[in-house]
């Protein structure tokens, strides 16, 4: 389980979680090794699945309108089953950040536009009041039984078996102005969006901490460039180059601090920046279930101390 905190003067609030009941390897990842465009970039789901997870969706949904919010409403994208408690007149921009978020995944990890990554459609419940969304984890899901920490989550990405999904809680804290609560409401989406991607994306075998942190964060730093994510980072690097901090503890981390988390996200732009294709290369090593020493050996042929120092050469360049 993976929780992001911000430490505020008063509370320390839990931004955002991954929910992931149970590692199993996929029983078909399409593992064919030195050529990653043969590799099969998701488990093709059956029809029955798709089905199966629609029903499951749909039932949560009803309940959740019976039990907690009578206005939660269905809008239904190309990817996306959005079950939205907010007002209809969000029901667009809803859509379209959604939609915007799966094309930029889709095409940086090359998914043909023809096919979908989801099984079908890939649910997320929306709340606007935090009261609703406490509900939900509490008598819907049961998240919040298993851990008190989901409730007072920004939003989270789950699964129960195949059944895949995203819950929204209300994102606005009372020092945010309406854009600020907008921006951060899509960077959490984007954030949770790419947990949700990545669980399918070749198998359901679960990536390192700081590469799933980190692309997820570089995800919503590229897709809503007034967030925090966008932000935050720079100071952070800078901060760790000038007191020589110790990165080594970031690989080994299992669970990451809100600056670790920045610290994560530049690791992924070095990363990315340095060579593309090379850093799908690694999340597919990554997903085929090398350990990551093996996987940056393979994909960069470097190991971890030689990439902190590479990392600590690039950033130099960019902050000072
Ligand atoms: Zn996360």
């Amino acid at each position: 389980m993976i929780h992001r905190i911000v430490f505020s003067c008063i509370v320390a609030t839990v931004i955002c979680c991954q929910i992931l009941p149970g590692q199993t390897r996929s029983t078909d990842p399409g593992r064919t090794l030195g050529n990653r465009n043969q590799v099969q970039k998701f488990r093709k789901p059956t029809a029955a699945e798709i089905l199966l997870n629609r029903s499951q969706a749909m039932a949560w949904a009803e309940r959740t309108r019976n039990e907690i919010v009578p206005t939660m409403h269905l809008v239904e994208t190309p990817h996306f089953l959005l079950f939205s408690a907010w007002n209809r007149s969000n029901d667009q921009a809803l859509r379209n950040v959604c939609e915007d978020m799966y094309n930029k995944l889709s095409s940086q990890f090359s998914l043909s536009k023809n096919e979908t990554i989801w099984i079908g459609k890939c649910p997320i419940y929306i709340f606007w009041e935090t009261e609703h969304f406490k509900q939900f984890t509490r008598t819907i899901d049961n998240s919040g039984n298993r851990d008190a920490g989901i409730t007072r989550a920004s939003g989270y990405h789950s699964r129960k078996g195949i059944f895949s999904y995203i819950v929204m809680n209300r994102t606005v804290k009372p020092w945010m102005d309406r854009n600020q609560a907008i921006q951060r409401f899509y960077e959490v989406l984007v954030h949770e969006g790419t947990h949700a991607f990545m669980n399918r994306y070749i198998s359901n075998w679960s990536i390192p901490l700081w590469v799933n942190e980190g692309l997820a964060e570089f995800m919503a730093a590229t897709l809503v460039p007034l967030s925090s994510a966008n932000r935050d980072y720079i100071n952070e690097v800078r901060n760790a180059l000038l007191s020589r901090r110790d990165m080594g503890s970031i690989f080994r981390a299992r669970d990451l601090s809100s600056r670790e988390y920045d610290l994560a996200q530049s690791l992924v732009r070095y990363l990315v920046a340095h060579n593309s294709k090379s850093f799908i290369e690694l999340i597919g090593l990554l997903k085929e279930g090398y350990p990551q020493s093996m996987a940056l050996k393979k994909a960069y042929n470097t190991d971890q101390q030689d990439l902190i120092l590479y990392w600590s050469r690039y950033w130099r360049r960019q902050v000072f």
